[in-house]
């Protein structure tokens, strides 16, 4: 018997050391396993690749393998198709379909300046993942983040700031993270005539539509002739000049030619346009224009009518709103709730780049649903903020459900509520607060109406 017995210890002994030894293949080969995964099955069988449009994500390794093994990538692209022989691989490259005049500009991503997090690695899953990024990745002021799941790359989260070498982003279960950089690899413009004493935006499109790091410098010749402010143009005097445009991150440059005219007699307009047919909202509170800034009710507004100007910048967020998140936070951590600022003051600089950024992905129609234009921005007033996360997954959380419910009684609004969007024109952000002090924030909370619908005035558009 107790030979016997120890026998199958022996047997059970080796059965664990040969799935041990499995466990450790996987782990080595598991990440590569999944990069690879829809080439490699393809591979196997045909010496020719196969890869469409929507699955251009052709890794290091994969181009490795494939040039190792004189192999031919095929790509399709809506309908159209190329091959590209193995010795034109390069690794990090774009794809470009010149036989058929089309670019395609989805990057391939490259392994030397993306970061790869396996939800394994994802120890304590909470809503949001702070990530310290490797040096390659924390010098830049925004990243990509990617979801990995079921072998499908897709966008997770947009323009992720980072501070401190820090990205802080929601994550979901079994589902892997991946954080790049695009950089922007050309500046197209064009050449902008103006009549003497206007104003006009600059137009960028970024190649490839999809970078980050938008950020730009404008440099004018003759500062004499025009001026350049937040990626706006200034007509100042008769003549022409040439603007220089350089992305921040890449350093890539583009030179735009601009031409004023002389106007005899320049009319001097109002620069501010009427947004509102009288001097009352339409539930009779005083619409005070002050600098260029509205008030109703002592409250500054800002919204798609009401808009601040570009030079406006209290320099980060107000005292009070500092001191009174404080004392929410304070609050709101014996309840066992945590929260932090995730976005709070952002200039106008920063929302010029933000919203062409999304112009450029969705174009305006669609962007003016979810991001703001320059001056248009409740962020450039400093006393708002983005609590935890600016992802729709925050909604119903644990946080955005004490927020949504305690956040007056220290001087909060929930901006954007819930089916309020005819009124304030944004949907429904459950973590955009806006500091309006104790008094009114009970106010507005109890009446259950959105700001707009309270004091009555709009929010729209003029053009
Ligand atoms: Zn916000």
């Amino acid at each position: 018997m107790r030979v016997k017995r120890r026998r199958l210890r022996v047997d059970r002994i080796v059965i664990v050391l040969v799935l041990f030894i499995g466990l450790i293949y996987l782990i080595k080969f598991g990440i590569y396993t999944i990069k690879n995964y829809r080439i490699y099955n393809s591979a196997k069988n045909s010496s020719t690749i196969y890869v469409s449009d929507d699955k251009l994500n052709i890794w290091n390794k994969t181009i490795d393998y494939l040039k190792e093994n004189k192999q031919k990538i095929s790509i399709n692209y809506k309908g159209d198709s190329v091959t590209i022989d193995t010795k034109d691989l390069k690794n990090g490259m774009n794809v470009k379909l010149d036989g058929y005049n089309k670019t395609i500009d989805e990057p391939l991503f490259n392994e030397v300046d993306s970061y790869y997090i396996k939800s394994n690695d994802i120890l304590n899953l909470s809503s949001r993942l702070e990530i310290s990024l490797p040096s390659y990745l924390s010098k830049y002021d925004i990243v990509d983040v990617y979801k990995v799941k079921k072998n499908k790359i897709t966008l997770h989260r947009a323009s992720v700031d980072v501070v401190d070498g820090t990205a802080s982003f929601n994550v979901e279960k079994d589902t892997d993270y991946f954080i790049t950089y695009i950089d922007v690899k050309s500046i197209k413009s064009s050449s902008i005539t103006l009549d003497q004493g206007k104003e006009e935006k600059i137009k960028v499109q970024y190649n490839p539509s999809n970078a980050t790091n938008l950020g730009l410098t404008y440099k004018v010749e003759n500062e004499k002739i025009a001026k350049v402010t937040g990626g706006r143009v200034k007509a100042l005097s008769p003549g022409e000049t040439t603007v220089t445009i350089k992305s921040k991150s890449s350093g890539v440059t583009k030179d735009i030619k601009i031409t004023i005219n002389k106007v005899e007699e320049v009319v001097k307009e109002d620069t501010k346009k009427v947004e509102n047919t009288g001097r009352k909202t339409s539930k009779g509170y005083d619409i005070v224009e002050k600098d260029g800034i509205t008030y109703i009710d002592n409250l500054m507004i800002v919204n798609k009518t009401y808009s601040l100007p570009s030079t406006y910048n209290p320099g980060g967020l107000t005292d009070e709103f500092n001191n009174a998140f404080e004392e929410m936070r304070a609050a709101a951590a014996l309840d066992g709730i945590e929260l932090f600022v995730a976005s709070g003051f952002r200039d106008y600089e920063y929302q010029v780049d933000l919203y062409n950024k999304y112009v450029n992905i969705d174009g305006p129609e669609l962007a003016d649903t979810y991001s703001a234009r320059p001056g248009h921005s409740e962020h450039q007033t400093g006393l708002t903020a983005d609590i935890n996360s600016a992802d729709e997954s925050f909604e119903g959380t644990a946080e955005a459900i004490w927020l949504d419910k305690n956040c007056y009684k220290y001087g909060f609004i929930v901006r954007y509520p819930k089916g309020k969007d005819q009124y304030t024109g944004y949907e429904y952000e459950p973590w955009h607060l806006r500091y309006v002090g104790k008094e009114k924030a009970k106010k507005l909370y109890e009446s259950g109406l959105s700001m707009e619908e309270y004091y009555g005035f709009t929010s729209e558009y003029i053009d």
